[in-house]
């Protein structure tokens, strides 16, 4: 068996995520930028603004449910070792 090196470099999002090279991009829209531009304008940062928010509350959620999971987990099968500090 052979590894493809371009598919190593690339990772499966390769063909989609936009490679950080000498020209940048808008993290919205593609769209080339001049070195001082972050966005290419105010439509792309709000998009980015509520994207950044939507993964914040994702991470969070997912980390509810990572505890929701554990606190199931340990009622169903409780541990039969007791580290209860009085
Ligand atoms: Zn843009």
């Amino acid at each position: 068996m052979s590894v493809d090196e371009t598919s190593l470099l690339m990772g499966p999002e390769g063909a989609r995520a936009p490679v950080a090279g000498p020209g940048r991009e808008c993290p919205g829209c593609g769209a080339p930028l001049t070195e001082r531009q972050k966005v290419c304008s105010g439509k792309c940062r709000a998009k980015l603004s509520r994207q950044r928010k939507a993964d914040e509350l994702r991470s969070l959620l997912l980390n509810a449910r990572r505890a929701l999971d554990a606190a199931i987990a340990a009622v169903s099968n409780p541990t039969p070792r007791q580290d209860r500090r009085v």
